[in-house]
């Protein structure tokens, strides 16, 4: 599929929900500004007397934005480089008003596009028009200028298009993020981030930083080295501020040894009074000991991730997680044994070979074992030649009912919803949200998703974020390549002496 787009400002957006519209479809992107839009397409499109670019025998999306209509045809074009009419072809025309400033403007636009597609569709998208990550920012915004359930509902109905049970999962988890929010010192305090880039071996569908460790082993303490420099210069940048959380992801933390988690673990000790949270995301349950476990409790560490994202023996080996089912409960069973009172689990829906009755016996097994917090993720789908011939395999139709077994698996366990996100590409245009108990809820993932509070993140791969308003946040990356970050160490703190200090 081919997207023509006549404004090179709207580009990118106009891709991102036609990509919403045919998730599996590649669709190769032309900006054709609007003067030659208008002679060389948008004149012919589905009438077919257009002399067109060469698109070749493809189906085009044309987007005609100009000052005052939005025009948006399904095309088809043929070999001989001219736009053919077809049975499916299709054009819609709507309006845009007089007098918007710049930024309406474009929302104006974006707002017709959506209809034009699901008019050619005949699709409603579960999330509306809205592309990007976090849905849920615009609700606790407007919550926190005073706005009404009504209010809210109204926004997200009338002017993005969401549906009424997206809508409502949008505002409660707003209204109590808002309140989870209400004790965290956005200008005096800050949050840590720590990335272990390293796993047991690499799952197929990752899309994170992961290294197998054995591949790195002979540079774990001088990777361990860097990171303490790295936490020296942050302990002196924020001297009198709070830190009020530390999250340790990756990668795998738990797979570095027992000796290494140690020293990861004395770096940070003593933690400072009034830490509200320290979360270690164990994850994969193949790298989880008691040993490692008990190391992690004498440091202080209050919330563990064990993460099975399914309890199919099948699926785990058809996506590469060189785990076993068997090894999640073991790894969980340890964590309660050892004392963890708050322990999260990962499950991801739309795993390839997975439907209906797949998802229910993981929701059962997981609801067996009684998780203090469960965050549920569909399927991201990434451009790995293997992730295409998944995406072939799997249909995402029911996927909705997945996600509603899934949030009332939730709901039995006492879990609320506190905290969403959207990716692209994501299956059944849906999201991921985490759930977990009243208390217990993971406080830098909001952070994280909100951008409320600066967070400094150290070692390879990681991005610290500014945030002196909710509006001015800015950020610096560290080298993906964990060579290139412990040789350039000293480059990687300036970058953060630049931002910070
Ligand atoms: S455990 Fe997570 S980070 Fe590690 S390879 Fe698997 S998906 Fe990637």
């Amino acid at each position: 599929m081919r997207l023509v787009c006549s404004n090179d400002k709207f580009e990118y957006d106009t891709y991102l929900l036609v990509k919403e519209f045919w998730p599996k479809e590649e669709i190769k992107r032309q900006n054709v500004g609007s003067d030659a839009f208008l002679k060389d397409s948008a004149a012919g499109g589905p009438d077919g007397d257009s002399s067109g670019e060469p698109f070749g025998d493809e189906v085009v999306i044309e987007c005609l934005y100009d000052k005052c209509r939005t025009v948006i045809t399904l095309a088809e074009s043929d070999d001989s480089k001219e736009f053919k009419a077809c049975a499916g072809c299709k054009r819609f025309e709507y309006p845009v008003p007089d007098g918007l400033d710049e930024k309406e403007y474009k929302k104006a636009h974006m707002r017709n596009l959506y209809l034009g597609l699901s008019e050619i569709t005949g699709i409603q998208l579960p999330w509306g028009n809205l592309t990007g990550v976090r849905p849920t920012k615009p609700a606790r915004q407007m919550y926190l200028d005073g706005a009404t359930d009504g209010e809210v509902a109204r926004f997200y109905k009338e002017t993005r298009f969401v549906s009424d049970e997206k809508a409502a999962l949008a505002s409660e988890i707003a209204k109590r993020e808002a309140k989870i929010l209400s004790a965290i010192d956005p200008i005096n305090g800050y949050s840590l981030y720590i990335g272990i880039p390293f796993c047991p071996t690499r799952c197929a569908y990752c899309s994170f930083l992961s290294n197998p460790i054995a591949k790195w082993q002979s540079r774990v303490d001088e990777y361990l080295g860097c990171l303490k420099k790295e936490l020296d210069f942050t302990k002196q940048a924020f001297a009198g501020k709070k830190l009020d959380t530390i999250y340790i992801g990756g990668g795998t933390p738990t797979a570095l040894s027992a000796d290494e988690l140690k020293v990861l673990m004395e770096m940070l000790n003593p933690t400072p009074a009034g830490l509200l949270e320290f979360t270690v995301e164990a994850g994969r349950p193949d790298s989880i000991t008691r040993e490692k476990l008990r190391v992690l409790k004498e440091a202080g560490v209050s919330r563990i991730s064990v993460n099975p994202q399914t309890m199919n023996e099948e699926t785990l080996k058809r996506i590469g997680r060189a785990h076993t089912v068997e090894q999640t409960r073991e790894a969980f069973a340890l964590a309660r044994e050892e004392g963890f009172d708050n322990i999260n689990m990962d499950l991801i829906l739309g795993l390839p070979g997975e439907g209906l009755r797949e998802v229910e016996y993981t929701l059962s097994e997981v609801e067996k074992m009684r998780p203090d917090s469960l965050t549920v993720h569909s399927l991201a789908i990434k451009r790995s030649a293997l992730m295409k011939e998944w995406v072939r395999g799997t249909g995402d139709e029911g996927h909705a009912t997945l996600a509603k077994l899934a949030y009332e698996t939730a709901q039995r366990l006492n879990l609320n919803p506190y905290y969403l996100y959207r990716q692209k590409n994501i299956a059944g245009n849906l999201e991921n949200v985490g759930f977990a108990k009243e208390g217990l809820y993971g406080i830098y993932n909001i952070l994280m998703m909100e951008e409320v509070q600066s967070i400094v993140a150290l070692g390879a791969g990681t991005v610290s974020k500014r945030v002196l308003s909710e509006k001015d946040i800015s950020r610096c990356d560290t080298a993906k390549d964990i060579g290139l970050y412990m040789d350039n160490i000293d480059e990687m703190i300036a970058r953060k002496k630049e931002l910070f200090c």
